[in-house]
């Protein structure tokens, strides 16, 4: 009998894989692939504090970047650099099995090319290199991504919205220190150009639709050729309810990506430490009610439900724009005061601070088109 069975051995599984084993709980973390973190669906861009909260070494850095230049859909551009290092761009692949290993390291068991499949009462069905098994367990950590076959199995609602992703490695020169974004390659979302080099980068964007014709009109600014091509989802807009039947859901599975960005590790992991803290408590307690694991949603909240809340609202709200919109939004904010506001106050990972002091600044909401005007306004209630 397990204590906790960990479904997924993502950033957020094996997080809460290594912090339940940590605690002296027996931990088994199963994973579907026979290489972890293979197939990488990922950008691999993460914050410095994200990478900082993976606890890796620095091995699977590729590159560092300082700054952002946003590109209107006309071509207008916007120029954000901090002059210091802000995030890294990391092999997904590589940061995915490092963490796994340290997950091993805390005393956690891995049972990899398996398949969780089903739940009966206490035990997890699995199908794989083993055949098919029955594990008990006392709890379980759902972190099996945004197609969750365990929020499926017990029917429980899921993200509000799903959105497709599409991205390819490609030879192209750029300047290595600037991650390039474009709102006008999505309609829903943004397209962006992440540099793993000086001569190498990531081209890739997610929308609700559209996605092949999106990305075929995106890449030719690039070139045609790829080395590595991604397709992935993500899941925007939290479940509404995190936990039950003796589980509880973190990262993609629980729809924690960043609806602002799409980054899913900082808050995946964010989750999942709080899952693996709230699983040590009902384990000691013996507690696997409903009330019992519902302290794990209260801990979330308190940590990042606040942001993830603005930063749907946020994405509902860039649905809205129009191209033209976008273009003069961006032209408002080429400012060189509004440019240092963002240096000094940005953050990749919980924005809200930046946008809450954007608002207050006389001529923002002036500039912004009516739409996202009156749309700001009913948001931050000016
Ligand atoms: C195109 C694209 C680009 C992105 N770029 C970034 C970025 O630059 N930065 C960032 O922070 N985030 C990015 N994200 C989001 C990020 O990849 C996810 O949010 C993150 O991987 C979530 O981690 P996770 O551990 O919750 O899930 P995952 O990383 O999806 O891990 C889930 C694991 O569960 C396994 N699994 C699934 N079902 C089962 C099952 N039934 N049994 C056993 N195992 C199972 C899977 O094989 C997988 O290994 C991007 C997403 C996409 C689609």
């Amino acid at each position: 009998m397990y204590d906790v069975i960990v479904i997924g051995a993502g950033p957020a599984g094996t997080t809460a894989a290594a912090a339940c084993a940590r605690s002296g709980l027996k931990t088994l973390c199963i994973e579907e692939h026979g290489t972890i973190g293979y197939p990488v669906q990922c950008a691999g861009l993460l914050s410095c504090a994200a990478f900082t909260e993976c606890r890796v070494s620095k091995r699977p850095v590729l590159n560092s970047v300082s700054g952002a230049r946003v590109v209107s859909p006309s071509g207008n551009e916007i120029l954000i650099d901090a002059k210091t290092r802000k995030a890294v761009v990391t092999d997904r692949g590589a940061l995915d099995r490092e963490m796994a290993e340290h997950a091993a390291n805390a005393g956690a068991e891995f049972c990899i090319k398996t398949a969780a499949y089903d739940v009966r009462g206490t035990s997890l069905l699995t199908r794989g290199v083993s055949g098919h098994q029955e594990i008990p367990f006392r709890l379980l950590i759902a972190a099996d991504g945004p197609r969750s076959s365990i929020a499926r199995i017990f029917g429980m609602p899921r993200a509000r919205t799903y959105l497709a992703g599409i991205q390819a490695d490609l030879v192209h020169e750029c300047d290595s220190r600037f991650v390039e974004i474009y709102p006008g390659a999505s309609p829903d979302f943004f397209g962006w150009m992440i540099p793993i080099s000086s001569g190498r980068v990531r081209i890739g964007l997610c929308s609700q639709t559209g996605v092949p014709d999106l990305f075929a009109a995106f890449r030719k600014k690039f070139g045609e050729s790829s080395t590595h091509l991604v397709t992935g989802t993500l899941p925007l807009g939290v479940m509404p309810r995190t936990y039950g039947h003796r589980t509880l859901f973190t990262g993609d599975a629980a729809g924690f990506a960043k609806p602002t960005s799409g980054g899913g590790v900082y808050t995946g992991i964010r989750s999942a430490r709080h899952a693996a803290g709230v699983a040590i408590t009902c384990c000691e307690a013996d507690q696997f009610t409903d009330a019992a694991l519902a302290a794990y949603e209260q801990r979330w909240q308190e940590d990042i439900g606040r942001e993830l809340d603005l930063g749907f609202r946020l994405f509902q709200l860039r649905r809205k724009i129009s191209a033209e919109e976008m273009d003069a939004l961006i032209r408002a904010l080429n400012d060189p005061e509004i440019i240092r506001m963002i240096t000094e106050y940005g953050d990749m990972d919980r924005p809200g601070t930046l946008i809450k002091k954007l608002m207050v600044k006389p001529g923002i909401l002036r500039c912004a088109p009516p739409l996202l005007r009156s749309g700001l306004r009913s948001l931050f209630r000016l």
